[in-house]
Formats: C-alpha cells, structure tokens, sequence
C-alpha cells in the first residue's frame, strides 16, 4: 500500500488505539485506518466515548492536495471535523477508509471523537459543521460593531437566557422612554 501524500510504497503497521490498528506512514507521518479494522474496532468498543475537551495543542499538518485511496484507488475527499478542529480528514467514499495527515489522529483521540469516524464523514455532522461556521461569524461581526460593549451584553444575553421572566425583562430593558 503506498502513501496517498508520498507515494512510498511505506506503510506501517501501528496501533492507534488500543485494539486498533492502522498503518502510518515512514515520510510524513500520516495514518491510514482501513474500515473493516475500524468496524470491528468500533464493535468491541463497551460503549460510546463521550467528547471532551482538550487543551493539547499538535501541530498538524492539513494537506489540501487531492488524494488517492491507498486501499482501492478512489478519489478521497476532505470532511472537516469541527468541534474546536480546524482540519478535515479525508475520507474514501468507496472501500470507507480514512486517511488522517500527521497529527490528525491524535488531535481526534485528545477530543475523544476517535469513535465518531463515522459520524464525521456524515451530512448530518457537515451541515452541524457549517452552521457552528456561521453562527462564529455572526458572533465576530457583534464583538466588532459592539465593540467594548460586547462582553457586557454577551453577559447579559447568557444570563438572559434561562431567565423565565424573560420577555418582561427585554421590554422593561428597552423601555428608555421613562423618565429616570
Ligand atoms: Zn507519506
Ligand atoms: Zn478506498
């Protein structure tokens, strides 16, 4: 099997988890996770491992070049992975293996969604991915028209929020015609 980046005829066999096993290649230190290990990995797993957060930051390396599949030759495309990651994986729509460029994986496994491969590839999880996207935008857009106002009213729309008089307190809020 040869490295869909380099292609060396290089890959190794690693462990990836405990009980799974990939292969990683020499040169650039990518993973390939072949899907019939990954399912059977999935299968013997107790149960779902819940996300988490992770401060551990890896340098990882987002290669945007178009791949091969080193498995069956198909054209493997990017799935990003969102949830604080900025990077896709690339993932083959025909043998369902996916290649993580250097450090992907381990970025993954810090963030417990080493068991949510399947997830990720999913449209469900894209469209979730893409709206996080905009929902960021909106946000960077009132900080910046805001300005120092911001972290006050971003304060007091959180608290808003579960707050049960809620709509007595938006209308006593924009009541400003009242003499003080
Ligand atoms: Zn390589
Ligand atoms: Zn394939």
């Amino acid at each position: 099997m040869k490295c869909p980046l380099c292609k060396t005829p290089s890959l190794d066999a690693t462990v990836l988890a405990p009980d799974l096993e990939g292969c990683i290649c020499g040169e650039c230190n990518g993973v390939w996770i072949a899907r019939t290990k990954y399912d059977a990995w999935r299968k013997r797993l107790p149960k779902d491992i819940p996300e988490t957060a992770s401060d551990a930051e890896f340098s990882v390396n987002d290669t945007r070049v178009a791949k091969i599949c080193p498995q069956c030759g198909h054209l493997l495309l990017p799935y990003r992975v969102g949830h604080g990651l900025a990077f896709s994986i690339d993932y083959c729509g025909a043998c369902g293996g996916v290649w993580c460029d250097r450090n992907e994986w381990d970025a993954i496994k810090a963030r417990n969604l080493h068991d949510n491969l399947h997830d990720i590839v999913s449209a469900h999880w894209q469209n979730a991915v893409r709206r996080a996207d905009v929902d960021a935008a909106v946000e960077q857009t009132y900080r910046r028209v805001l300005g120092d106002a911001y972290d006050k009213a971003a304060e007091v729309r959180e608290w808003l929020r579960n707050e049960p008089r809620r709509s007595t307190l938006l209308a006593y809020l924009s009541d400003t015609q009242r003499p003080e």
